[in-house]
């Protein structure tokens, strides 16, 4: 290798580094104001301190699409309510006084408590009370509304993290 070569290689490898410094940067800057994480193949807005990468985020949000559309259909309409759903990861959530590890407040809003042991599956738990809402055109934040399919679903969908 010339010496100037050499130089190249040092200085597209500085370049990179910087590069990715100021990514990360970015990154927790956006996150620092509050700006949602981009999760790969949705439009769905993630709030706060995500419990994984947005990789494994996006994967989670296609499978649960994927394995929805494939047992009981309409998983179009399943992606544009995750597409317009906000989810917010928060500390010590509480709902209606209690400690909780997740709610479905509405088929666009989840909140998930970044304490639960499993947030993960709490996101999965909570994507099926979207799906079963936004499917059924009523309130389903009740757990009596599933199906005894719909929890052997949720029960088969991949432990992500686990
Ligand atoms: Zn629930």
């Amino acid at each position: 290798m010339t010496p100037g070569i050499i130089v190249l290689a040092a200085t597209l490898g500085a370049s990179a580094l910087v590069t990715s410094a100021l990514v990360g940067a970015v990154l927790w800057a956006l996150r620092r104001r509050g700006a949602p994480t981009p999760v790969p193949g949705f439009a769905t807005r993630v709030y706060g301190a995500v419990p994984t990468s947005p990789e494994v985020y996006g994967r989670l949000l296609e499978e649960f699409v994927g394995e929805w559309d494939k047992r009981f259909g309409g998983g179009d309409e399943v992606r544009r309510a995750i597409d317009r759903l906000s989810i917010h990861h928060i500390r010590d959530l509480k709902h209606r006084g209690e400690t909780v590890w997740g709610v479905t407040l509405s088929p666009s809003t989840v909140y998930v408590n970044t304490g639960a042991p499993r947030p993960l599956r709490v996101i999965q738990h909570e994507l099926l009370h979207v799906a079963t809402w936004v499917t059924s055109g009523r309130d389903a934040t009740d757990h009596g509304a599933w199906t005894p399919e719909q929890r052997r679903f949720l029960g088969e969908l991949t432990k992500w993290g686990e």
